[in-house]
This record gives structure tokens, sequence and C-alpha cells, in this order.
């Protein structure tokens, strides 16, 4: 039965493709397409426009199915390396990573076959090769119902956030716990877009826009790239968007109540789409419709904005292109990267802002309760407070190689598939290197995301001969995945595989000591060795509970003893200065 909707569906929607005439794709009104739906709809255009289009497996989801890429190219090739030698600029679009925001699926098809139909947008094939995936999380897809997003103004079915492990994708990307990640993750490197759209939508607060944008936050962005965004590409996106009756606004991501007390800019690290992205030099953007406006609105607004941004592209290929070269120039060179960042409070610009009114009312359940409203009859245009701005909290001066021992795979087999260019130590071989020790630091108390996440990590420096064994990696960094090295790498870095758990191994002592057979080691070290009498002592007249306490005497000897693992606590991967 489903099978025969389905079909109804497409004979409706594609009949004239099927004929080899215009084709009469409607807005689905209230409805969006089904997983299964969409990838049909893909075929469609497959079969129709074979030279242009392709629709390829890219990997397949946890739940085994598969996730495709179609790509649009107008010379028929769709090899990347071929495209950037024709000196074509990559466009990358995904669509559906939270399947319950899915106007990005609809639009995309409709953008996909309005290109390839009309010969107006003939010239923009010339210049960009388009990549979109249809519906990255398809598992979430295929958990279709009516109700998953409280108060989404449609579809009238659309899945559900979590993948089939119940992770949300867009928390994921550096971590790469999905199969989904890793077919993403592959196809990015492939491609290595030059701009990167990830589509949603959003809720919080109501307003009268349609579509609000994350753009991915320019003090974190490198700065070339940041630099010729502000002074030419966004000016121009947005301009462009109000012509196409979808005035944007920057992701309303407000401080205190409500939007007048202003908007903060969103900070994406690298674990969200667009700070991945950003990390390989990609203009990023995070479309964000409103869910309260209706869904075939959201779809408009959303294929306006495709749109935009391809014309864009193609107007400004070449600006866009300087700009790229040498944001990937500096990524390879530069030698100090800022790891983590904090909103600069002092540094507060204003934005013209149409919102609504808000009001408080008396709450309906019967409390002493107020409640906060919008009151969509009441528009109003004000200027707001705009936090814009970020600083750096953290910065590290690059090594000139990491040396990751091969044990930690899970690490080894993130960097590969981030295409990390690596050799290899041909045999085992003492290394002089900066090793970190962990000091500090805390962890979450509830899980997120199947982690739970180390912060506050506090570093000791020490430099120190290390063995590294025959095989063991060696990362160079003189490539364009440096940022994701030292972002991953150093464990102070907020999405660093040490901040997600990867390292855990080594914050747990593996020997430990009887007190009654330590006991006279202990009292010949303090006998003999005047460092540890001395520290000892000192710690003594410092500390009046530890002047007391027997174990704690003998722990404080013995991690000053040869007998302590000097492996406890140390960061396994070696800085080569
Ligand atoms: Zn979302």
């Amino acid at each position: 039965m489903k099978l025969f909707l389905t079909q109804i569906i497409f004979a409706f929607l594609f009949i004239s493709t099927v004929q080899g005439q215009k084709i009469s794709y409607k807005y689905p009104q209230n409805r969006s397409f089904s997983v299964d739906e969409v990838t049909e709809a893909y075929r469609s255009l497959q079969k129709n426009y074979p030279k242009q289009c392709s629709l390829q497996e890219i990997g397949i989801s946890d739940i085994g199915r598969p996730i495709h890429l179609f790509i649009i190219s107008d010379d028929g090739n769709f090899n990347p390396d071929a495209a950037r030698k024709k000196g074509k600029l990559v466009l990358f679009v995904n669509n559906g990573i939270h399947a319950g925001e899915p106007p990005g699926v609809d639009a995309s098809v409709k953008f996909s076959e309005d290109l390839l139909s009309q010969s107006k947008y003939k010239k923009l094939l010339n210049d960009v090769v388009i990549c979109i995936i249809p519906f990255y999380n398809v598992d979430g897809g295929l958990n279709r119902s009516c109700c998953s997003r409280a108060n989404q103004n449609g579809p009238e079915e659309y899945g559900f956030r979590g993948n089939g492990q119940n992770r949300d994708l867009n928390r994921d990307f550096i971590k790469t716990d999905t199969r989904n990640t890793q077919a993403f993750v592959a196809a990015y490197q492939q491609w290595l877009p030059d701009i990167f759209i990830d589509t949603h939508d959003t809720n919080g607060s109501d307003f009268q826009y349609v579509m609000t944008l994350i753009t991915s936050q320019l003090d974190k962005q490198n700065r070339y790239l940041a630099d010729y965004q502000r002074k030419a590409f966004l000016p121009k996106l947005y301009e462009d968007m109000k012509k196409r009756d979808f005035e944007m606004i920057p992701y309303v991501n407000f401080r205190g109540n409500s939007p007048e007390s202003g908007i903060v800019d969103f900070l994406e690290t690298p674990r969200y789409s667009t700070g991945y992205s950003t990390l390989f030099g990609a203009l990023g953007f995070v479309t964000e419709t409103l869910k309260y406006k209706p869904f075939p609105k959201r779809v408009e607004a959303t294929l306006a904005f495709l749109l935009s941004s391809l014309e864009l592209m193609s107007t400004e290929k070449n600006a866009l292109k300087t700009a790229r070269k040498k944001a990937l120039d500096d990524i390879s060179t530069k030698q100090i990267f800022e790891i983590a960042w904090q909103l600069d409070t002092a540094n507060v610009d204003s934005i013209e802002f149409k919102g609504y009114e808000t009001e408080y009312r008396e709450s309906q359940f019967g409390l002493d309760a107020k409640q906060l409203v919008y009151n969509q009859d009441k528009p109003y245009t004000k200027s707001i407070p705009y936090y814009k701005r970020y600083i750096p909290s953290v910065t590290v001066q690059k090594p000139s190689a990491y040396i990751i021992p091969q044990s930690w795979h899970e690490v080894v087999d993130r960097l590969l598939i981030n295409n990390v260019k690596l050799s290899r130590l041909e045999k085992d071989t003492m290394i002089s290197v900066e090793m970190y020790y962990i000091e500090n630091y805390e962890t979450v108390k509830t899980p997120y995301e199947g982690h739970y996440l180390h912060y506050n990590v506090a570093l000791r420096k020490a430099y120190m001969p290390i063995k590294f064994h025959k095989g063991d990696y060696v990362a160079e960094t003189n490539q364009i995945a440096n940022r994701y090295l030292v972002e991953t790498l150093e464990p102070h870095g907020t999405d660093s595989f040490f901040a997600w758990n990867f390292f855990d191994g080594i914050l747990q002592q593996k020997e430990w000591f009887s007190a009654f057979s330590f006991e006279p080691l202990a009292l010949d070290l303090l006998k003999n060795n005047a460092f540890v009498r001395e520290v000892f002592e000192r710690k003594k007249q410092e500390d009046a509970e530890f002047a007391k306490d027997h174990w704690g005497q003998l722990y404080f000897i013995y991690k000053m003893s040869p007998y302590y693992e000097n492996t406890h606590n140390r960061y396994p991967v070696g800085r080569v200065p």
C-alpha cells in the first residue's frame, strides 16, 4: 500500500519528467519527502539528466541504509580532482541531519530540478559543482511521525532528531561515533567544498522572519575568509535574500528572556557541522527556518537561500577563490592556533530586528505564574543589541609534528578518514618530545551524546625522551588538516579527543603498593634523597592534614619514587618542537 501511494505521488510530481518535457514539480504543500521518496526523486533526475548529474552512495547509516550524494556537474565529470583542475568551485549542501527539520530536503529537490531543467542556470553550472546529501539522518528519517517537534507548523509527518544510536549527528562531527558521520566525513574530504550549507528548522522565540542564519562564527573563522565575508559575501547575501522576499536575521540566540535583550552570535565548536567545515577553510552556513511559519514557506525560503548562495558563488567566483586560497595557505603555515573562545561582552553592536511585542499573561495552569508570550498582532522593528565578537581564551603554538602511538587506534582511524597526511616510524625510536601531563580536569555528571565530556583541563608540559614504536604515526603540521590536528590533539581544546574521552585510559593508575611493605622503602628514600626529603618536609609544614595522614604521606613519597608509573595522567601524543 505504501509503495502504491509513493508511486501515485511520483507519477504526479514527475509525470512530465518521464515524458521528457518541462518538469512540473510542485511544492508538496504540507508534505515532506520520505527517505525513499527523496531517493526516488533524485533517481528520476539522474535518469532524465544522465550527463549532468549522478546519484552516488557514500556509505551507510547506523541502521544499514545507504546515504546518498547527488552531484550536479555540467560536464558529466563527477570527480572532485577534475572539477578542481577546471577551476570549478564546490557547493556542498547537507539536508535532514535533524530529520524533523526537513525544509532543505524538499527545497534541494526543487533546486536540483530547476538547475538541471532551466537554461538560465547554465552559466552557474559552468562555475560550480553542486553536491547534495538528500537525507543525511536516514535512520531518523525512517522514524517518522506527526509530532516529535512540539508546535512545529508542518509538514504533516517528519522524522526524528536522533539517528539509529539516538545520537544527534550535529554533535558528532569530531567524535564520529556514527557510521553516518564516517560517510559524511569521507565525502566531505573528497570534495573539500568552498561553501558548505547545512539546512535546519529552529524554534525558541517568535519573530517576523522565516529564515535565520548561522554564519560560521567570524572571529573563529579563518581571518582571510572572515574578512572577505564581512566586506563582500555576507552583505550581498543578506541583500539578495531581501530582494527575494526572505529578509534574514542572524540566528536568534538571545540573551535574557527575549530577543530584545540582544542576540549573541552562535559559537559552533567543531562538533557542529559548520564548526567542522571551518577547520578546513570553507564558508559555512546553517539555515534555520522558524518552525512556527508554514512548512511551504520554510521550503521556499530554503530554496531561495540555495539559489542566492549559488548565484553569489558564481558572481564572486574570483574573489572567493582568492580568499579560499589564502585561507588554505594560512592554515598550512600559521604557527599559533586558537582552540577556545569566549564572548566579548564589552564589544556590543546593534542590529535592526523585526519581532513581536512580548507581554506577560496569567498562566492558565491555575498557578500564580506569568507566561511570556509573543503578540503577533503587534509587530515591531527595533534596534536591539548584537553581541557578535569572540576573543580567544586558549591559544597554542603548533608543534612541527605530532607523534600518535598506534595503540590509540580509534584516534588514528579518525585522522585517516579526515585525510590527515600521516607517515609511520620505520623502527622503534627514542624521540625527544614535549609531553603533557593532565594536572586537573572536570567531567560532566550526566552522559552527553554518549560521552562524559571533560572540561577545564589543566596541563603541565615536560620535555623528555619517549620510546615510540615501529608503526607509530607522525603527523607533520604543514598540511590543510593543521587546524583539525591542533583542535583535536591538544587536550585542552573544547572538542579535543581528550575531552571526548578517547584518552581516558591514561587517567587511571594501574599499579599500587601495600603500606606495610612500602614503608621501609619510603624511609630509605627520605634518608638518601635530599630533594624528596625537602619537598616532603615542606609539604608537612604547609598542610596540617597531610602532617597527620600516614597513607597520604606514603603515597606522596611513592609518587616521587621510581616505583610510580610515569605514564599515569601522561597524555600519550608527543609534540615534536
Ligand atoms: Zn536542527
